[in-house]
């Protein structure tokens, strides 16, 4: 059983919201505005390793709910913290309220609650530490983006560059190598993602989906694909890649760009006749956005070559259970 098998089997019900189990955010009407809710947890050595720097983390775990609030393109309003600690130590607990209020600052977003215990004994030590964030935001009525709405000749699209959280990942574990300044770019991507925010709300009423890159490109592409019923075409030589990721093998390039995780950034479709609108969304938002590929009726994602060739992707998306 998959990941998302196990969600769609046990925890998907019919909805009475606008919209329910199965997108970055789940949408509430509320009279003159529409809220988007979503919920993301990190668990030490699933998420993060043991010695992560504590200020990093209160970034990244506000970060990862920030980016499901983008893909929604809703505006943050607040959140709620729930803390399974395994021991109160005050210098961790303030690096980690540094990172997490210096972003939620950034974004105008007010801690407004949350729980905290302490976790249990595990094996020989208190653990694992886990840190669990419910964010809120909001669009004007009925305005919020979804996974599904791709069209068939959507273009699609990417913001930033993808794969150099992944490459952090490969060079952390000794299976890449590179010069002090591509790790420590790439650390930066793994370790303090930018929500793409300020993107996310200027692609409302442009783009027809939209998700956040979370478990890698064409996992996450499929999701658009299911929730839309429509298939796409991508090349690999458009794909938005970093100088760090570029120099490093072709092989090893193509599994960080189109299957690695982490990166947070945004995935979204539109007609074709908003192009310079898209182009000029991602400048105002301090981000460029690039075109990867289509949206095609029949069903199926196909990465293509230089030569317009289909191109092997042996890759699957991030999951949690697959056995
Ligand atoms: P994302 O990566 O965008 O945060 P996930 O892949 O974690 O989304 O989750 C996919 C969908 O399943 C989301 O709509 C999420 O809210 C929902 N979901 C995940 N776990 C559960 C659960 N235990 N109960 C109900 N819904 C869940
Ligand atoms: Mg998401």
């Amino acid at each position: 059983m998959t990941e998302f098998e196990l969600i769609a089997r046990f925890f998907t019900r019919p909805s009475r919201e606008r919209q329910g189990v199965g997108d970055d955010c789940a949408l509430i009407d509320a009279g003159d505005r529409t809220f988007a809710i979503t919920c993301d947890m990190l668990v030490e050595q699933r998420h993060f390793f043991s010695d992560a720097d504590p200020e990093a983390l209160g970034h990244k775990a506000l970060a990862v709910n920030l980016s499901d609030l983008a893909a929604a393109g809703a505006t943050p309003r607040c959140f709620l913290l729930a803390l399974a600690l395994p021991r109160a130590d005050e210098g961790w607990l303030a690096a980690f309220a540094r990172g997490l209020f210096g972003l939620a600052e950034a974004f105008d977003c007010e801690l407004i609650g949350g729980d905290t215990t302490r976790a249990p004994q595990w094996h020989e030590a208190p653990g694992p530490l886990t840190i669990c964030i419910t964010a809120l935001g909001e669009t004007p009525p009925g305005q919020a983006l979804s996974r599904a709405g791709a069209r068939p000749g959507d273009d699609l699209w990417v913001s930033g560059t993808l794969g150099d959280a992944a490459l952090a990942l490969a060079l952390a574990d000794g299976s890449a190598t590179a010069g002090a300044a591509d790790r420590q770019a790439c650390s930066a991507r793994f370790d303090r993602p930018t929500p793409r925010v300020r993107l996310g709300e200027r692609l409302r009423g442009l783009a027809s989906a939209a998700i956040d890159v979370s478990d890698g490109l064409l996992g996450d592409l499929a999701h658009i694909a299911e929730r839309s019923r429509v298939g796409a075409r991508l090349r690999w030589d458009d794909l938005p890649r970093s100088e760090a990721l570029r120099r490093q093998p072709a092989a090893l390039q193509q599994r960080c760009a189109l299957a690695g995780g982490d990166d947070y950034e945004l995935l979204l479709t539109a007609p074709p006749d908003r192009r310079a609108q898209v182009i000029a969304a991602g400048r105002d938002a301090g981000v460029p956005v690039t075109r990867i590929g289509e949206i095609l009726a029949a069903p199926g994602i196909a990465v293509l070559d230089a030569d317009g060739a289909n191109m092997e992707t042996p890759f699957s998306a991030f999951d949690h259970f697959r056995s």
